[in-house]
């Protein structure tokens, strides 16, 4: 694969930055995305376009392992803003899982039994153009500690709950400082036996993984599962290996949720070949979803026969321990639902 090749300098320095500089020195700038990638002036009007509705943000290290002049490229595809986000069929809408109707306390999302979702941070490393929360009201669930305080107060009170989730935006996206403060309040509630952690910036920005982070995550006497977000093989370089290890060593179970993207691994080759790259890095395939109708990303929906068909074929490339379960979420269903 050629890579931005004019960028390389650029970007081993960047990687030498600390997690939160290549999170703040991240592109936010559709002409600078495209001028990097050198791509030509035809991409730039749809670019600002969507920027104008869901913010461009790539940070250095995920740039690195984008081609250059490729407009077909499947992680460009995650993160260049086209004019085709204006598209606005029926039955796309801008909260598709219909989360504002589950949150109990600020910061907190219940919809199935027995675990929560907390919002423990508004912002990601990266705008992934598909996210279902691309309209999330994050403004209004960025709870303070002292807000989190009726978070804690619904988990302490349900003996039920054996599970919280740290979701976001990004959890990672969060300071070390918040998360581990976080997590210890979550660890004193006795009924709690996992953490669950739903992030995309080991895989973003691998540097995220540090000492820091490896402390609190490493020294919590909760159970500790991370979910990670990859949706092709070409996202897992050494660097994200790397941090699956050390991962792995701080006793974490890694699984990883894709979503069925056109244009992005909507192959069965592509898939197969993430799933063998996922287990490489330590890191089993758990879900695939099929994506979610929220507004702005009907340009990426592949339509659940055609899903079917691929998972099908996909299990004559693979052993069933490496087969993503295909899977759509529902409002008001009691878990996912299998395709
Ligand atoms: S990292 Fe996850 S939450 Fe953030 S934009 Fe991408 S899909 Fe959405």
């Amino acid at each position: 694969m050629i890579v931005a090749s004019d960028n390389h300098e650029r970007v081993s320095a960047a990687q030498r930055r600390s997690w939160q500089q290549q999170l703040s020195h991240a592109i936010r700038d559709p002409s600078i995305l495209c001028k990097r990638l050198g791509l030509d002036a035809q991409w730039l009007t749809g670019a600002h376009t969507g920027h104008g509705l869901f913010e461009v943000r790539v940070p250095e290290a995920y740039l690195s392992r984008i081609a250059y002049n490729d407009p077909a490229d499947p992680l460009l595809r995650q993160v260049l803003p086209l004019g085709d986000e204006t598209l606005s069929p029926a039955g796309y809408v801008t909260d598709p899982l219909e989360e504002a109707s589950h949150q109990p306390a600020k910061g907190l999302i219940h919809k199935y039994a027995g675990r929560v979702l907390l919002i423990a941070s508004p912002t990601c490393a990266v705008n992934c153009r598909y996210c279902f929360r691309r309209h999330f009201p994050y403004n209004e669930n960025s709870p303070s500690r002292a807000q989190w305080q009726d978070a804690l107060q619904y988990l302490r009170d349900d003996p039920s709950i054996h599970e919280a989730i740290l979701s976001g935006g990004d959890p990672l996206a969060a300071n070390d400082r918040q998360l581990a403060w976080l997590v210890g309040e979550l660890e004193k509630i006795p009924h709690l036996k996992r953490l669950r952690i739903h992030t995309r910036l080991p895989v973003v920005i691998p540097d995220r993984v540090d000492s820091a982070l490896l402390d609190w995550l490493g020294g919590t006497r909760l159970q500790k599962v991370m979910v990670l977000h990859i949706n092709h093989a070409n996202e897992i370089d050494q660097a994200v290996i790397d941090a699956c290890t050390q991962l792995k060593a701080a006793g974490v179970t890694l699984l990883n949720q894709s979503v069925l993207l056109r244009g992005v691994n909507d192959c069965v080759e592509t898939l197969a070949t993430l799933s063998e790259r996922l287990f490489e890095a330590g890191v089993l395939p758990y879900y695939l979803h099929v994506l979610d109708p929220v507004k702005g990303a009907v340009h990426f929906d592949v339509p659940d026969d055609e899903a079917r068909t691929l998972v099908t074929r996909l299990r004559d490339h693979l052993p069933g321990f490496l087969m993503p379960r295909l899977v759509r979420e529902v409002p008001g269903e009691a878990s996912k639902t299998p395709l």
